[in-house]
């Protein structure tokens, strides 16, 4: 499979960026990873929105669904302004939050399929399994595998010990990384480099990306933070279009 950065800020999306988003594809299938602000824009760098199968939402704060609205109107008018004719198309989210879940939708035009945590969801060539995080609202991290690779993507999240053991086996962590090392995210419900380090050495896994990354600082720094902690894994600080093909 292939993995690609569409957006990456914590929060809000710095100029002609985007927040999170990650475009995952094989097999000329095409899911998206969480839809925040600006990322309907920055993925048509990327793929056609045409050619968008299906969107999986780890949950419901904006900088991981704001733009779900721009995908609604897009299907919305698909009919009348593409030469394609319309693919099968449907957005997946957790029903813990009935009002988060029910953005999803949209009239007969986009449908809302439910995921939780005790069953793995086929979505296209991918198998998604789903993990509860530590987030002040329910928020979900995923392990995504085909065949021949294993993406982990924490989602939101403290840090938890048994995100680690759910990632073990990946070739690639993405794990969210908010704030530098010593600054406390625990109350809010993120990782410090750090701990996003600490995470990848215990899950064992070959490669980390960092992201939903901070608004300040220097994110080199968040890098060396996390390195120390996991000498041996190989470890990049997201930016637009960073991609990376998994395979065992
Ligand atoms: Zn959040
Ligand atoms: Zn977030």
């Amino acid at each position: 499979m292939k993995v690609t950065v569409i957006g990456y800020w914590h929060a809000f999306p710095k100029k002609g960026e985007a927040a999170s988003g990650y475009l995952v594809e094989h097999d000329n299938y095409r899911v998206l990873v969480d839809c925040g602000s600006g990322v309907v824009s920055q993925l048509q760098h990327y793929c056609e929105l045409e050619d968008l199968d299906a969107v999986v939402i780890s949950h419901y704060h904006n900088d991981h669904i704001g733009d779900i609205g721009a995908l609604h109107y897009f299907r919305l008018l698909t009919p009348y302004i593409s030469q394609k004719a319309a693919k099968p198309f449907a957005v997946y989210g957790h029903q813990e939050d009935v009002q988060g879940f029910q953005r999803l939708s949209y009239k007969d035009v986009v449908n809302a399929i439910p995921y939780n945590e005790n069953q793995t969801l086929d979505i296209g060539p991918f198998q998604f399994s789903f993990y509860k995080t530590s987030h002040p609202v329910p928020c979900y991290a995923m392990k995504i595998q085909t065949s021949a690779s294993t993406l982990f993507y924490t989602a939101d999240t403290g840090y938890m010990p048994e995100l680690a053991e759910a990632a073990k086996g990946a070739d690639l962590l993405i794990a969210e990384c908010s704030l530098y090392k010593g600054q406390d995210g625990t109350p809010a419900g993120h990782m410090n480099s750090e701990e996003a380090g600490k995470l990848a050495n215990a899950a064992d896994v070959p490669a980390l990306l960092l992201t939903h990354l901070p608004h300040f600082g220097d994110h080199g720094q968040l890098k060396k933070e996390a390195q120390a902690q996991c000498p041996s894994t190989i470890i990049d600080t997201a930016s637009a279009g960073w991609s990376k093909t998994l395979s065992t």
